[in-house]
């Protein structure tokens, strides 16, 4: 009997062993099939990710056209190259105390800087930041908007101390960073034309939106004047200029993604107003919302802008920036989960989220050192739920970053080759080095090095001989700085000041 049991036992757990054999026989048969799939589907988002230079000077070529037809007729173009009502830039001799607000994404600041003139510069500069609510930035209503922006700026007043002075009888005088297309009506008005970047208040679009704020502060008992509205490309072109006569465009890399540069008044059809006294004008391009056919758009780009809050809008944006490169990883790892089984036999249920990896993550991914891509196994486990990835699938998510990065950094430095284009500083003219320097703001700039070391490269690969007197130079929070610069040059008291 008992013998009958021992054989029984030895016989199941032989059937067991083979059992379990033949199972793992055919799961690895089938991972093989798998893997195939795996890199069929890398291989395939590869190719249509490709920016060789030919494709990438077309994309170049397409944004000088349009930036020229934006400038032809209002609506001319995908581009709406706003007249930023800025004609003269920062000279250094800006002076007094100023407070900026800037708002315009993930985190809303203010701040206030004391300035002293050509000799003393930024006497004092504090910075507050403060995130914004989700339930704020999409779905409340301009008074929630503006009563939180309103708050958050009267108590940052008051922390003001001794080391800024307003001369007496003086009202503090504020410049407006508002990072969305705005049509411009003066230097401290306009009206919003649509929110982007995740942004979604319905009864703001079409109002002043320093009308708005200046109502909130009401509200909130705060006696400020704002002088200047502009738009952190153009902030952060102001705060260039201040720190480098040479600085003619500015990009930001951030969230979104946008640029401003130095037109000549009279290169603006679009312009009837005075001929400003400089000859120049400063135009917000809104280059986030450029599309061209030489794009190079994936199905899951398609996929990623129909869901978005801003279907068809901001195109280009969409495939360059901080919000939405972490997107675009998530759904290609996502199809390879359910086609081609990347994790295993199971798809992890967070890779469904939208939005659940994020740019930063996926920079600290791509940055990974380690023999074993310790840091991509961890973010694997933290973020999406798998718990023993393996070095193949590993290696499969750092080559996913590496193909999105690229394209967004090669296609941004074909946009700023085509404003280069358009003022004709792409090439030498007869031996003369005329530097071109771009100020650069924004955190994907600022800390995805392979992003940036790969624009940077991309502008050499570009421009050949004149990339040496073309430079890409970070402006940290220029636009801050410069909106207050601004509201200086704008300020009610600047006549009192010259006479
Ligand atoms: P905004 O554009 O909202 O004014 P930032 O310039 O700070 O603000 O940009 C924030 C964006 O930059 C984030 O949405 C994120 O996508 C990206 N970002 C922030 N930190 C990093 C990082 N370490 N690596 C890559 N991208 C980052
Ligand atoms: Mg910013």
């Amino acid at each position: 009997m008992g013998k009958l049991v021992v054989g029984a036992t030895v016989v199941c757990t032989a059937a067991v062993v083979c059992g379990v054999a033949v199972l793992l026989m055919k799961r690895r048969m089938k991972n093989s099939g798998e893997w195939g799939k795996v890199e069929a589907l890398l291989k395939d988002f590869e190719e249509k990710c490709a920016t060789p230079v030919g494709k990438l000077k077309q994309v170049a070529d397409a944004m000088t056209v349009e930036m020229q037809a934006g400038l032809a007729s209002e609506g001319g173009s995908k581009l709406k190259m706003l007249i930023s009502y800025v004609d003269n830039l920062p000279t250094g001799d800006e002076k007094g105390l100023f407070y900026a607000l800037d708002l315009g994404g993930t985190n809303f600041r203010v701040m206030r800087v004391q300035l002293g003139g050509k000799e003393k510069r930024i006497v004092k500069h504090e910075v507050k930041e403060v995130s914004i609510p989700q339930n704020v930035m999409a779905g409340s209503s301009s008074e929630v908007l503006f009563d939180f922006i309103a708050t958050a700026l009267a108590e940052f007043v008051a922390t003001e101390g001794d080391d800024f002075h307003l001369p007496p009888g003086r009202q503090r005088e504020l410049g407006f960073t508002f990072s969305f297309p705005v049509k411009q009506l003066s230097i401290a008005s306009g009206t919003l034309i649509k929110w982007t970047k995740g942004f979604s208040i319905e009864d703001v679009v079409g109002q002043d939106v320093v009308g708005e704020l200046a109502k909130a502060m009401e509200r909130a008992g705060l006696d400020v004047r704002v002088a200047a509205l502009v738009n952190d490309t153009v902030g952060t072109l102001a705060g260039g200029r201040y720190n480098n006569p040479d600085v003619i465009a500015a990009v930001i890399l951030g969230t979104g993604t946008n640029a401003a540069y130095v037109e000549r008044a009279h290169a603006i059809p679009k312009w009837h107003g005075l001929l400003p006294k400089s000859g120049e004008m400063v135009i917000n391009m809104e280059w986030g919302n450029f599309r061209s056919s030489h794009l190079p758009v994936t199905e899951y780009d398609q996929n990623l802008d129909i869901e978005s809050l801003n279907p068809g809008e901001q195109i280009y944006e969409k495939i360059i920036s901080g919000m939405y490169l972490g997107e675009i990883l998530r759904r290609v790892l996502c199809r390879m989960a359910e086609e081609a089984s990347l994790f295993g036999d199971y798809v992890p249920s967070k890779l469904k989220v939208p939005f659940v990896l994020r740019t930063p993550d996926m920079s600290a991914m791509h940055h990974d050192e380690s023999a074993d891509l310790k840091v991509v196994g961890n973010k694997l486990k933290d973020i999406l739920e798998v718990p023993n990835s393996t070095l193949k699938m590993r290696k499969i998510v750092v080559e996913l970053c590496d193909i999105i990065t690229s394209r967004g950094a090669r296609l941004s430095a074909a946009g700023i080759v085509g404003i280069l284009k358009k003022l004709g500083r792409d090439t030498f003219k007869d031996g003369e080095k005329q530097r071109s320097v771009i100020a650069v703001d924004g955190a994907l700039f600022e800390h995805y090095t392979k992003f940036r070391n790969c624009l940077k490269e991309t502008m050499k690969e570009l421009l050949g001989d004149a990339a040496d007197s073309t430079i890409i130079e970070l402006s940290n929070d220029g636009s801050g700085v410069g909106a207050a610069l601004l509201a200086a040059s704008h300020s009610q008291y600047t006549d009192l000041e010259e006479s």
